[in-house]
């Protein structure tokens, strides 16, 4: 299923609660504007590669476009413009002054040297460069892009239009980079928990937690819930595998072990697991933290056994796995809550660009927390009241407030 079809049934069940319009239905589903362009790269011996690349604008009415671009083989035109869709709503659930957008580019950069990708970032930046800008759109770090991809749209982007920081968060702190950025979407999952755990009676402090992904997200994840929240993570995986250990695994140790590019599987300290082991692991937290798509009726959704599932990736629950888990009573925090805490962090970043002002870590976690506990706290009520889950609830005060801006736009 595409991430597209995802978002949009998704959608119409709380379009439905809220009584939303047929034309603002039509408005809130389609794009704003797509872009997608040829990327030629010249490789390293010396052929050109042509990639494809997509930047797609979903909504703008509350802001300029914000969101994350992607480098992965599955990153067509369905799985961007779904994404991008999930950013309006998340932007809008977090209340801050952004629209959604998601960009990709159709490539497995794990097969690219280190030149390869930053001649295939600058061309792919020179391409949709018409199209973004501080007050227009604003890339970020997504699958398999980080702080340096950030620093070489930056250059490109400024070599254009003059020095503009705002162009692209997510940078590294040295190039106006926000401190508390590249751990925020970890932190913010944590502290959605916390608020979860206290209202659902299911303490974080010595809680089982299995995570699906080691990476940017899973890997901070995993560090703050057992550095901070007193957490168990007693399972974790990679794209090659898993590792358990009921006893809580050693986190910094497999971090640092992953840092020399090591798969997880091969931590001493554990038990070796395949991917699909990791699912049916008797947890109290199960963390998707990888790809979309990952939860499914064929695959896991009967077998899964946890007290919650909590998204860290974009969508990674097809909407037949979520009704699955609806009716065996267990919870889902959405991913647009959950994960939050990145583009949330995205905006202090782009505000202290703007204001050319440097906020200090324990500022910028502060103003994280209370970000999405407000968020949090909203859905929750909604749900309770309203008697939804709490993705429906989060859509509903979504598309209401991109809903109330369209209007008040004159649509
Ligand atoms: N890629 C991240 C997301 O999916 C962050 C986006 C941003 O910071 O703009 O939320």
């Amino acid at each position: 299923m595409s991430g597209k079809s995802i978002v949009e049934s998704q959608f119409e069940r709380a379009a439905d609660l809220v009584n939303l319009d047929a034309y603002m239905r039509r408005i809130l589903m389609s794009p704003f504007r797509e872009v997608q362009v040829e990327v030629p790269v010249r490789m390293d011996d010396g052929r050109i590669e042509v990639f494809t690349g997509y930047r797609i604008q979903h909504n703008g009415a509350r802001g300029p476009c914000k969101g994350g671009i992607r480098y992965h083989p599955d990153a067509d035109h369905d799985e961007v413009l779904g994404l991008a869709t999930i950013m309006t709503w998340k932007t809008a659930l977090m209340d801050i002054p952004f629209g959604g957008a998601k960009g990709g580019v159709t490539v497995d950069p794990k097969k690219l040297s280190k030149l390869e990708l930053e001649r295939l970032t600058r061309r792919f930046t020179q391409r949709i460069s018409i199209v973004l800008g501080p007050y227009r759109d604003v890339p970020a770090p997504d699958v398999n892009t980080n702080a340096q991809v950030m620093a070489w749209i930056l250059d490109e982007y400024s070599s254009r239009h003059g020095y503009t920081p705002a162009a692209v968060t997510g940078k590294p702190v040295s190039l106006g980079g926000s401190l508390g950025r590249e751990e925020a979407t970890g932190r913010g999952i944590m502290y959605v928990m916390t608020e979860y755990a206290r209202d659902f009676g299911i303490p974080l402090k010595g809680s089982r937690v299995v995570i699906q992904g080691f990476g940017n997200v899973g890997g901070h994840l995993a560090r703050l819930l057992q550095g901070e929240a007193g957490a168990k993570v007693i399972a974790v995986s990679d794209v090659a595998g898993g590792i358990v250990n009921e006893s809580g695994l050693d986190i910094p140790g497999l971090l640092a072990h992953t840092a020399a590019r090591k798969p997880v599987s091969e931590w001493k300290a554990g038990k070796a697991i395949g991917n699909e082991q990791l699912w049916t692991i008797p947890c109290d937290w199960l963390v998707p933290a990888a790809l979309g798509g990952v939860i499914t009726k064929e695959s896991n959704a009967r077998v899964i056994d946890c007290k919650v599932v909590v998204e860290g990736a974009n969508e990674p629950t097809t909407p037949t796995a979520d009704l699955i888990l609806e009716e065996r009573g267990i919870p889902v925090i959405p991913d647009f809550l959950a994960n939050a805490g990145g583009v949330t962090v995205s905006y202090y970043e782009w505000a202290q660009n703007l204001q050319q002002y440097r906020w200090t870590h324990e500022q910028v976690n502060r103003e994280l927390q209370a970000t999405i506990t407000k968020a949090y706290t909203g859905v929750r009520d909604l749900a309770k009241q309203k008697g939804v889950t709490f993705r429906t609830a989060a859509y509903a005060i979504a598309l209401q407030r991109v809903a109330e801006a369209e209007r008040l736009r004159g649509n």
